[in-house]
């Protein structure tokens, strides 16, 4: 944990957060990461989800399981510990849940405990369960959604059957925002018409849940893949009822679902890169390996809103720029077309969707600036 965060935690020590108001408990939740708000404030967890329990059914849709992978990785508190605290019980998640079928052992089953349909029909009839989805829905062929079957069934019909009940629906990772990598532009794109839950790349009339005229808020959690922190606070915020759904959503979600603590709308990655005084200074690296600010490599970060920059990764201890990948900015709504060609010069190339003109000459205008007040102020000796 930082110096910062470390003194962040001590003041909050002493705080009741049962008592902050949605703002200050969402700073705070932006301000911490998981492990520092779950261990800071367990007592308080413990008190006020006594005598609750949160049912939460994870669905997977078109994806490559990166952003569970993001949060099983998630260290400390792994996954288990962390919904553990939070009191969640996981009714479902292919990933992770034993094993179930029609069939068992040779035998046909039909309890719950080993026959996931029904236990996801139950589930579905009792009704006030988080509804996580990771994946996009394929709507093609021509509306059928058989892209994707599972079970016999396709996900869009699963989705139709998931979402109704559902007390909140979270869509986890680019996928299952706006359709990410399986919705890229190609010569299938249109047959196989992968969507988000509450999007199509940036048009919320496309989504999956307006085709299937099903009208239910969505909090959009996106990134290739999803920090831990990002979906497991989202969730606990929600589940303490810090969130309320649908009224808060309002103020707590930007344009495109996202919650704004995570990815504010005033704040770029960009801001808070270790490259950063390079890209001051005017600086760039021109081959990968190097240290110096990765711009001329394809960095999108000066468009990208999140904080991957003051939260970091892998334990808070790097992010893609640290470790030497210019960013892809993988959470921006048209992710990844918005942000192809992924490893050229915005100024070279140009992105599709983006208005380069303003942010390619701002972001170089500055550095150009940033250059000619260092070189002056060497010449000064400063
Ligand atoms: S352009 Fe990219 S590498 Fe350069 S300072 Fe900004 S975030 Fe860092
Ligand atoms: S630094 Fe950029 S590419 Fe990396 S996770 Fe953050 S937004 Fe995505």
């Amino acid at each position: 944990m930082s110096t910062g965060t470390t003194n962040l935690v001590r003041t909050l020590d002493s705080v009741d957060f049962l008592k902050m108001d949605r703002r200050t408990f969402m700073k705070a939740v932006g301000a911490l990461g998981a492990t520092a708000f779950l261990g800071t404030y367990q007592s308080e967890i413990v008190n006020a989800l006594e005598l609750s329990e949160t049912k939460l059914v994870w669905l997977h849709g078109s994806e490559c399981t990166g952003c569970s992978e993001s949060l099983l990785n998630g260290g400390n508190p792994d996954i288990a510990q962390a919904l553990t605290k939070l009191k969640v019980n996981i009714v479902f998640h292919e990933t992770i849940c034993a094993q179930q079928g029609i069939w068992n052992d040779g035998k046909l089953v039909n309890t719950s405990e080993l026959n996931s349909e029904i236990l996801l029909e139950d589930t579905y009839k009792e009704g006030n369960y988080i509804l996580v989805v990771e994946g996009s829905i394929p709507n093609g062929p021509d509306g059928s959604g058989r892209y994707l079957v599972i079970g016999n069934k396709p996900f869009k019909e699963t989705l139709k059957e998931a979402a109704p009940n559902a007390a909140a629906i979270v869509a986890v990772g680019a996928c299952a925002c706006w359709g990410g990598i399986t919705n890229a532009d190609s010569d299938v794109e249109k047959d196989t018409d992968y969507r988000g839950v509450a999007y199509k790349k940036t048009d919320a009339s496309k989504g999956m849940l307006k085709e299937l005229g099903i009208d239910k808020p969505v909090i959009n959690i996106p990134g290739c893949p999803a920090h831990p922190d990002w979906i497991l606070l989202t969730l606990g915020a929600v589940i303490l009822g810090k969130i309320k759904i649908p009224a808060d959503l309002g103020a707590v979600l930007d344009e495109y679902g996202r919650p704004k603590v995570f990815f504010p709308p005033d704040h770029t990655v960009h801001e808070n890169c270790p490259r950063r005084g390079y890209y001051d200074r005017g600086e760039f690296d021109v081959e990968v390996g190097g240290e110096k600010c990765l711009w001329k490599l394809g960095c999108k970060a000066p468009y990208a809103h999140a904080d991957c920059g003051i939260r970091r990764w892998n334990g808070s201890v790097s992010l893609c720029t640290q470790a030497g990948g210019p960013c892809i900015n993988c959470v921006d709504p048209g992710f990844p077309d918005s942000s192809r060609p992924l490893y050229v010069e915005v100024e070279d190339e140009g992105i599709v969707g983006t208005n380069i003109d303003t942010v390619a000459k701002v972001a170089v205008g500055a550095a150009a600036v940033a250059a000619g007040v260092h070189a002056v102020r060497r010449m000064k000796g400063e």
